[in-house]
């Protein structure tokens, strides 16, 4: 997942909109995507900071400035959603939050049976002449990021339905859902613009889940060992990450431990990660005869559903040829302390993308092995906690920058208080802008966020 309680969207209350200054607050059941209706992906046309907002120049850099003055943050508006998703003014795909998470928002109106607002977080995705592919598949994904992060800040589950005066809701749903449903107006977002690039809901409930998996997934992996030591573990299970099995059909879950699921076709599925304790113990993935994903099953499921059909042996275990150590290392223990040199780091064990590069010291958050990549932490402090992941590493580059811990180091790292003080300090200039690109040109290793977040608690220790 990209958005954690470390890693937050972007802020910028709109605290100027009638919604804000008079919607009240609600218990959160549910997501509801909408989607804008009108030809401009700016989010500066819609969203714009209040004057006094402490920073205030910073999210008009950010943003950019909407020089019509027909944004959003006005009282004669009498609409206000909790968030929006569209292009900074540097032309990247952000999420903006622009009301408390929790605040009612006036966004899909309402029904014969009542109305979404009552209970669904909601935003707009900003439209753009709909055909662009690239701009379509980003926002796509950042909306899902968003909604992953307010399930699990929420405790909601993708797949789940509330009920809501007789009918049952999808926890996710958009616009044009609720009016179906008699929730909401009638609008057709964001289905009309959906369907023109082969997206539904069920697509979004889907890929959602698989974000909030990957996270509840890589606590429950077994390892995969680098060498060639036999596993007296695994064998509880019949099996194993890598292989390819026959999904029968049935439900899948959101996580091993899931009360409820949702059915889904039988097919050839790989199996992504296994759960020894869950009651649905394998995640596994629809793939086609040559092994690529295609869409299908995509989630926790139940032994009884998973047949064999051929076991893939992985006979390339790389071993470092040089090696002179006699010592077989199976696994690298958690706490471990890394000296990273430009080690490139990915968002997640099953990217090939990467998400960046890392110098300095960092720790190794948990043993566990997840398709040859292993999880780092920023502070030996954060080792093994839930939402202080910095991201995944090679195994083998993880190996490699093992720090020996003892004399030999001459050149002290830069710690995250270093970084801190030097921003009190004014070493990096006023302002988020400044400060952001001041600390990256400088190497700071950690992100303004978590700089900032550091920078707070030593001011309050004052
Ligand atoms: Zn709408």
């Amino acid at each position: 997942m990209k958005y954690n309680s470390n890693n937050k969207p972007l802020v910028c209350m709109m605290k100027n909109s009638t919604c804000y200054k008079n919607t009240k607050k609600m218990t959160v059941k549910g997501v509801l995507w909408h989607s804008t209706g009108a030809n401009n992906p700016n989010l500066k046309r819609y969203v714009q900071p209040y004057e006094t907002d402490a920073n205030y120049k910073e999210l008009i850099k950010l943003i950019g400035k909407n020089t019509n003055g027909n944004d959003w943050n006005h009282i004669k508006i009498q609409v206000g959603l909790n968030g929006w998703i569209g292009k900074l003014a540097d032309g990247t795909v952000a999420s903006i939050q622009a009301m408390p998470w929790d605040y009612q928002p006036w966004g899909c109106g309402s029904g014969k049976n009542g109305s979404c607002n009552a209970g669904w977080i909601q935003f707009e995705i900003c439209e753009d002449g709909l055909a662009d592919k690239t701009y379509f598949n980003a926002v796509y994904k950042e909306a899902c990021e968003l909604t992953a992060y307010l399930c699990d800040m929420y405790n909601l589950d993708p797949y789940g339905t509330t009920t809501v005066a007789g009918v049952k809701v999808p926890v996710i749903l958009c616009h044009a859902d609720s009016y179906k449903l008699g929730l909401g107006s009638n609008h057709g977002d964001v289905l009309h613009w959906f369907k023109k690039h082969g997206k539904t809901m069920d697509d979004v409930r889907k890929d959602v889940a698989a974000l909030m998996n990957k996270k509840t997934t890589t606590s429950t992996t077994t390892t995969t060992k680098p060498t060639t030591t036999t596993s007296t573990a695994s064998t509880a299970l019949k099996f194993k990450e890598g292989d390819i099995v026959n999904f029968v059909g049935g439900k899948q879950y959101a996580s091993s431990n899931a009360t409820s699921g949702s059915t889904v076709k039988a097919s050839k599925a790989k199996v992504t990660a296994t759960s020894k304790s869950g009651k649905h113990p394998y995640h596994i993935r629809a793939v086609n005869d040559k092994g690529a994903f295609i869409s299908g099953v995509y989630g926790w499921v139940d032994a009884s559903t998973v047949t064999v059909v051929k076991s893939i042996t992985t006979t390339t275990t790389t071993k470092p040829t040089t090696s002179t150590s006699t010592s077989t290392t199976s696994t690298i223990a958690a706490g471990t302390k890394l000296a990273l040199k430009s080690v490139v780091l990915y968002a997640s064990a099953y990217s090939s993308k990467k998400s960046g590069t890392r110098t300095g010291d960092f720790y190794v958050w948990s043993k566990e092995v997840v398709n040859n990549k292993i999880r780092i932490t920023n502070s030996k402090a954060n080792v093994g906690k839930s939402n202080q992941i910095t991201g995944w590493i090679s195994y083998t580059d993880a190996k490699k920058s093992i720090s020996t811990t003892t004399t030999t180091t001459t050149a002290k790292t830069k710690t995250l208080e270093d970084w801190a003080r030097e921003v009190i300090a004014g070493k990096h200039g006023n302002g988020m802008v400044k400060r952001m690109a001041s600390l990256k040109k400088a190497g700071c290793p950690y992100s303004y966020a978590k700089v900032r977040a550091q920078v707070n608690v030593l001011i309050k220790k004052k």
